[in-house]
């Protein structure tokens, strides 16, 4: 069980216990490394526990392809390895003219190259597929029956359990407030629970990213901001009614799909920030529930249980900043997922632990590189929804 006693000293110590500080303690800790999650409230109580559970390769880069292709890999292996649901039910996003075909075409054959199975297919199967779909405008859909998703609560607790089990330890509600440095290098962490020595630090806080960097006195730009974005939930319906995570860029970049307790989970589009702030509005309400009957007109039927918000941690790309930082040994980053950080977790914990254990990875983690901003060397937007 996670802990608020802080150890003396630990060999790396990890900030922020979402699904990116949890997953990659896990994988340092299986690897036989001695290391301590810090986390200032209780484990996934960012981000994580807020997000829409889908799980998805279908991105319109090479790199994002394939580190999606083997996050969906190890989503596979570990949900069957500690008894956790991850249901490849499969993503589909809804084409509503030629434009967004073509675009599709193009990132239907990057994904096939790295062996997603992703397809075009006709309106009439992609309502074979979700029957209560409204298939009168749509002229396609992308469809890769592998993608999937995953409860963030069930996964992000048994990887936790698993890498305490390996022997990481996991502090909650003990905040970092400040690093410990002499000529350069990591002595340690101040905390609210006082000192705990350490060489290796990453930051894994993504909202909070900024700060984080900020304490570590790191000059580099790595632009990451705060977003408000906002999700629903409705009463259940009828179990698998709407199988795969169902994605409408027409529609207000409306997400959607049902939980295994047969509710409607999903969001749009719907952007505020940058800002802390996590009220939900009145107008996130209203533009959800037209979008999502405007795809499924059933849903008009259903009554809306809960709104809530979380954040987007948003670089400038839509793409995260994964890397170690030079000017400082040893500190990395796993930050800014930007909206997509639940699926690629795993993957990411894979990377950034191979950077740590051994100096590289065969991942292509060049794609995250966090000096790009100061650079200038933005890359191709991320395929991001919702
Ligand atoms: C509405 C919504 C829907 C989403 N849907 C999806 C989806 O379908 N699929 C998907 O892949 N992603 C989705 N996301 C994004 C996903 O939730 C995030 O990318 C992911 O959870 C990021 O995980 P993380 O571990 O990096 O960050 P977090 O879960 O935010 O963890 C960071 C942790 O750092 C801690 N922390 C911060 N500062 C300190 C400090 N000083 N000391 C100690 N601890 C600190 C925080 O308390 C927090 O727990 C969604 C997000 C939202 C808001």
């Amino acid at each position: 069980m996670p802990t608020r006693k802080l150890p003396e000293k630990s060999q790396i110590v990890i900030i922020g216990g979402g699904i990116i500080g949890v997953t990659l303690a896990h994988e340092l800790a299986k690897r036989g490394e001695e290391v301590t999650v810090i986390e200032k409230r209780f484990i996934g109580s960012g981000s994580t526990f807020r997000c829409g559970t889908g799980i998805r390769q279908q991105f319109n880069d090479e790199a994002n392809v394939q580190v999606m292709k083997r996050s969906v890999e190890l989503w596979k292996k570990y949900s069957k390895e500690y008894g956790f649901s991850f249901k490849q039910t499969g993503y589909l996003f809804l084409l509503y003219d030629e434009g967004e075909v073509e675009e599709f075409k193009r990132n239907i054959a990057i994904q096939n190259r790295f062996g997603v199975p992703t397809r075009l297919i006709t309106p009439e199967e992609a309502k074979e597929i979700v029957p209560l779909l409204d298939i009168s405008e749509v002229i396609a859909a992308s469809w890769n029956p592998t993608d999937g998703k995953a409860s963030p609560f069930h996964s992000t607790a048994a990887f936790a359990l698993n890498a305490e089990k390996f022997g990481a330890k996991l502090v909650e509600y003990t905040e970092v407030k400040d690093f410990i440095i002499e000529k350069g290098e990591i002595k340690g962490l101040k905390t609210s629970r006082g000192v705990i020595k350490t060489g290796i630090v990453v930051n894994a806080t993504n909202a909070w990213a900024k700060l984080i960097n900020a304490m570590a006195g790191i000059k580099t730009s790595i632009p990451i901001e705060p977003y408000k974005h906002q999700a629903v939930i409705t009463q259940p319906i009828k179990r698998d009614a709407i199988k795969p995570m169902v994605i409408s860029f027409k529609y207000g970049h409306a997400y959607l799909t049902q939980t295994s307790h047969g509710g409607v989970v999903g969001g749009v589009g719907y952007e505020i920030g940058p800002t802390y702030d996590l009220t939900p509005t009145y107008e996130f309400m209203r533009g959800v529930s037209y979008y999502f009957t405007k795809i499924i007109p059933a849903l008009r039927e259903l009554l809306i249980l809960r709104t809530w918000a979380g954040y987007y941690a948003k670089t400038l790309d839509s793409n995260p900043a994964i890397g170690k930082i030079e000017e400082l040994s040893d500190y990395y980053i796993a930050a800014g997922f930007s909206g997509h950080g639940f699926m690629m977790a795993p993957a990411v914990a894979e990377m950034v632990a191979d950077l740590i254990t051994k100096g590289r990875t065969d991942l292509p983690v060049d794609w995250y590189d966090p000096y790009r901003f100061e650079r200038g060397e933005l890359r191709g937007q991320a395929l991001q929804m919702g």
